[in-house]
C-alpha cells in the first residue's frame, strides 16, 4: 500500500476530507488502515488534529489539517533551453514557480549543480520561514532508468548518457531525490485532473515528443522506457535522419525542434515551440500546414497504441499543445483508424494542468518518496 499515506495527506491538504471517516470513504481503504496511517502522519508532524474535546455536551469531531510547517518540496522541469522551477507545499500546491533560461548542452554536472543552486535561491527568497525542505526532484528530457536514477542514451543531450543524475542532485541535499523522464512527470501531474478517467496517454509535444502512460490511476514506467514514442518510424515520402541516427523517426518530423528547423529553412525565425503556436494563430500557412502534418503523423502512431491500450483519454500537453490544428489532426487520425470500441468513450483533449503539469507530477511522486 505504498503511496496510501500520500493519497490520504493529499485528500486532507486539498480540503476533500477532514476526518478519518471521510478519508476511509474517499480512499476506499478500511477504517482501521486509515486510522493507523493517520496516526503515523500525525506522529511525523505532517498532519495535525484540531478541535479535539467536547462541546455543548456532545463530542465535537476532530478535524485533520495539513501542518503549516510540514515542509516544502523543490521541483524542476528541465528543458533543452529553459527550466521551470518551483516550490510546492506538501499538498502539491505551488508556492512559487519561475522559468529560467538554461542550457543542457553544458553537460550534466553543470546543469545539476545549477538546479541545486536555483533551489537554494528559491528557498532563500520564497521559502516559508522555519519550514523544512523535505525533498527535491527534477524532470529530464530523456530516458531515465528508475532503478538507478541514470540517464540512458538520450538524443540531443550530449554528455548525459549513463550520468548518475539522481546521485549528483542528491549530493547537494541529504533528502529524498526524484529524477524522472519529463513526459512521465507531466502524466503524473495530469492524472489528478481527470477524475473518473483511470487510463491516460499523456503526450508531451514540445521541442521533443514524449508520452507518459497512466494505467489504473498509476504511472506505468515499465523499465523506464514506457511511452517513449519519439523514435517510432513513420511513413513519409521524403527521408530524414533523426538525432538518434535512424531514418524517419516521429521526432524527426513532428517534434517542435523539427518544425522549427523546417521553418528556419523557409526563412521564418522561431526560437521555441510557443513561437510556432503564435504563427499558427496569426494564420501563417507554412506553420499551420507543418503543425497539421505533425498532428497527422503523431495520430497515426497513437492509432496503434489506442487499439492496444484502449485508454480513457489522450491528453496533449507541451509547448505545441495549444496549436489547435495539432489536436484536430490527432483526433482525425485516431477516430478514422481506431476500432469503434476503442474510441467510443475516448476523449482527446489539451492538458488541464497547463505548463506546471510536470511540476505537479514531480510533487506527487516526490511526496510518495518522502513518505516511503
Ligand atoms: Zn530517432
Amino acid at each position: 500500500m505504498r503511496g496510501a499515506q500520500g493519497d490520504l495527506l493529499r485528500l486532507v491538504a486539498a480540503g476533500q476530507a477532514e476526518s478519518r471517516a471521510e478519508l476511509a470513504r474517499m480512499s476506499g481503504l478500511a477504517a482501521s488502515s486509515v486510522s493507523l496511517r493517520v496516526e503515523e502522519l500525525i506522529g511525523t508532524g505532517l498532519l495535525v488534529e484540531e478541535g479535539a474535546g467536547t462541546s455543548r455536551g456532545g463530542r465535537r469531531p476532530r478535524r485533520l489539517r495539513l501542518s503549516p510547517s510540514a515542509g516544502v518540496l523543490a521541483v524542476a522541469d528541465l528543458g533543452a533551453h529553459h527550466a521551470r522551477l518551483g516550490l510546492l507545499d506538501l499538498s502539491g500546491t505551488p508556492l512559487v514557480v519561475e522559468e529560467r533560461p538554461c542550457d543542457i548542452a553544458l553537460g550534466p554536472e553543470a546543469t545539476m549543480d545549477w538546479i541545486a543552486a536555483s533551489f537554494e535561491d528559491l528557498l532563500l527568497r520564497h521559502g516559508p520561514p522555519g519550514v523544512p525542505l523535505r525533498g527535491v526532484g527534477t524532470g529530464i528530457p530523456g530516458p531515465v532508468d528508475p532503478a538507478t536514477g541514470r540517464v540512458v542514451a538520450p538524443s540531443r543531450m550530449p554528455g548525459w548518457n549513463n550520468f548518475p543524475v539522481a546521485e549528483r542532485l542528491g549530493s547537494h541535499f541529504d533528502l529524498p531525490v526524484l529524477v524522472e523522464n519529463d513526459a512521465n512527470l507531466m502524466a503524473a501531474g495530469e492524472a489528478r485532473s481527470w477524475p473518473g478517467r483511470e487510463t491516460l496517454m499523456v503526450l508531451k509535444a514540445g521541442s521533443g515528443i514524449g508520452c507518459g502512460v497512466i494505467v489504473n490511476g498509476a504511472l506505468h514506467r515499465g523499465r523506464g522506457a514506457a511511452g517513449d514514442i519519439s523514435h517510432v518510424r513513420v511513413r513519409s515520402d521524403s527521408s530524414v535522419t533523426c538525432s538518434c541516427g535512424h531514418l524517419d523517426c516521429l521526432e524527426a518530423y513532428a517534434s517542435g525542434a523539427a518544425l522549427m528547423a523546417v521553418l528556419g529553412e523557409q526563412g521564418i525565425a522561431v526560437e521555441r515551440p510557443g513561437d510556432i503556436v503564435a504563427l499558427v494563430e496569426d494564420g501563417v500557412p507554412e506553420a499551420t500546414a507543418l503543425v497539421r502534418n505533425a498532428g497527422r503523423l503523431i495520430g497515426e502512431v497513437l492509432t496503434v497504441l489506442v487499439n492496444f491500450l484502449n485508454p480513457d483519454a489522450i491528453v496533449v500537453g507541451g509547448g505545441l499543445s495549444s496549436a489547435e490544428p495539432l489536436i484536430s489532426a490527432i483526433r482525425a487520425a485516431v477516430y478514422e483508424r481506431c476500432l469503434p470500441l476503442a474510441t467510443r468513450d475516448l476523449e482527446i483533449a489539451a492538458s488541464r494542468s497547463g505548463p506546471d503539469a510536470a511540476l505537479l507530477g514531480a510533487g506527487a511522486l516526490l511526496l510518495d518518496a518522502v513518505l516511503a
